[in-house]
């Protein structure tokens, strides 16, 4: 029998996935948001895929807001997009600087 793998579900995509294949966004005390590769920061956590796809999609129906419980200003989506972006090797180029 595999061992049982703690699964945890995007709210992006919505589907529930091991959590080493997801990213941590944490709340801070100080209400900011951060990525947490780790899974060791406290605070309040939310999962989400790496997949920039993902990301607008929490985006776009707010559902990091409702995980956290918090506002989040387009400027701190952005900048976790970004971050989020800069995170997994990218597995091939993508054309075009939109
Ligand atoms: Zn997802």
């Amino acid at each position: 029998m595999p061992k049982h793998i703690p699964l945890r579900q995007c709210l992006g995509c919505r589907e529930h996935k091991p959590k080493r294949d997801l990213v941590r966004v944490v709340r801070t005390p100080e209400g900011d948001l951060r990525l947490d590769r780790t899974g060791k920061l406290s605070g309040r956590g939310a999962y989400l895929c790496t997949r920039p796809d993902c990301f607008r999609k929490a985006k776009k129906s707010k559902a990091l807001d409702r995980a956290l419980n918090v506002s989040v200003p387009e400027e701190l989506y952005d900048k976790l997009a970004a971050e989020l972006a800069s995170l997994p090797p990218p597995p091939e180029e993508v054309t075009g600087d939109g």
